[in-house]
């Protein structure tokens, strides 16, 4: 049988001028697209007119497909012939289920092809004017899950505040006290820097600067909402600074 292909497609945090050419061309290719919740709508001027488009949202808390019905629905239509295109939020491989989806998929004999986006992680803080790594302040970076900082699956807290690295956390704003919590546990400084960004690099942006020991009031009394990412550091003192990319909004 003339089997399909799936490109699994990371169209970056938000901007759509983040994604790649190879994403750009891989949409451009594909005869059905499989977009999540998290991407920016503004990718889909890159299909072909024709390109069938099925949202396959996943949030947490709100409207979900589950993940097997996904793998079975881009399986299925790979084995019909089509050309697939998954399109993720970010970068396939960070916090996006993309192994898995890889692993399925070649079980099932279909041709895969991941094509890297930009992680939030990377693009949220650059556009905030954040050094993700500077030499002066620290000697790398850490990306981690903040979301099972509840269910008994603690992270390892004292490791993370004496890595000498930024921590960004993904998916950290609902338990972010315990965050704050266990890194203050671990002996990291009430004082340390802590940015919190919602909708990160889109017109809709949300910043909060501030730190450690003031950060959950703040995000509070702001009412900052998910999709953030956390960012806690020395770095996030050259929040806003120096805006190194221009926000989509600007360009409007
Ligand atoms: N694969 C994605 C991450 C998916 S997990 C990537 O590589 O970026 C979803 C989490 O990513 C969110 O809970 C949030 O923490 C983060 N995130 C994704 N896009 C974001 C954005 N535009 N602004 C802030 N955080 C974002």
């Amino acid at each position: 049988m003339n089997k399909g292909k799936v490109y699994l497609i990371g169209a970056g945090p938000g901007d759509v001028e983040l994604l790649t050419l190879k994403a750009v061309r891989a949409l451009g290719e594909a005869d059905v697209v499989l977009i999540d919740d998290l991407v920016n709508r503004e990718v889909l001027q890159f299909t072909k007119t024709n390109a069938r488009v099925i949202e396959v949202g996943k949030r947490g808390g709100c409207r979900s497909t589950p993940q097997a019905f996904i793998e079975r629905k881009m399986v299925q239509l790979a084995v019909e012939g089509l050309t697939v295109a998954r399109v993720k939020g970010g970068d396939p491989y960070v916090f996006g289920r993309g192994g898995e989806e890889v692993e399925t998929l070649t079980r099932a004999g279909i041709v895969v092809e991941v094509v890297n986006g930009i992680t939030a992680g990377l693009g949220v803080p650059a556009a905030l004017g954040i050094p993700v790594t500077h030499r002066e302040f620290c000697r790398g970076v850490t990306f981690v899950t903040g979301h099972t900082a509840k269910s008994g699956d603690e992270p390892n807290w004292h490791a993370l505040a004496h890595s000498g690295t930024t921590l960004v956390i993904y998916m950290g704003l609902n338990n972010l006290a315990s965050i704050v919590a266990g890194l203050r546990g671990a002996g990291m400084r009430a004082s340390m820097p802590v940015a919190v960004v919602q909708n990160g690099t889109l017109p809709t942006q949300r910043i909060v600067v501030s730190q450690l020991d003031h950060v959950v009031a703040d995000v509070a009394r702001e009412g900052l909402a998910s999709p953030a990412l956390v960012v806690v550091g020395e770095v996030v003192k050259f929040a806003g600074s120096k805006v190194l990319q221009e926000p989509a909004r600007q360009r409007a």
